[in-house]
């Protein structure tokens, strides 16, 4: 049930996550989903450090807020899913 109104500056297809429960505010899958992972890849296509800089901020802060849950689950959720591929050129 998404009951959300629209917010100023904030797209319904944004994927945004919703806290403290940190699930998307789109499809209600735990964030970052499928769909905002791919939103992702693609705004940071040629800035990948910037990704991973945005992550580890969104982790540290669900980690606050999911102060239950397992450190080491949250992590892979967050950036374990990054594609390690070797950027050198
Ligand atoms: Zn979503």
């Amino acid at each position: 049930m998404t009951g959300a109104t629209a917010a100023s500056g904030s797209r319904p297809d944004e994927h945004v996550p919703v806290t403290p429960g940190w699930t998307c505010g789109t499809c209600g899958e735990e964030w970052p989903c499928a769909a905002k992972r791919d939103l992702l890849l693609a705004e940071y296509r040629v800035d990948r450090a910037s990704l991973s800089v945005y992550l580890g901020a969104c982790l540290a802060a669900a980690t606050a807020d999911l102060a239950a849950a397992p450190v080491r689950p949250l992590r892979e959720r967050f950036i374990g899913w990054l594609p390690r591929g070797p950027v050198t050129s």
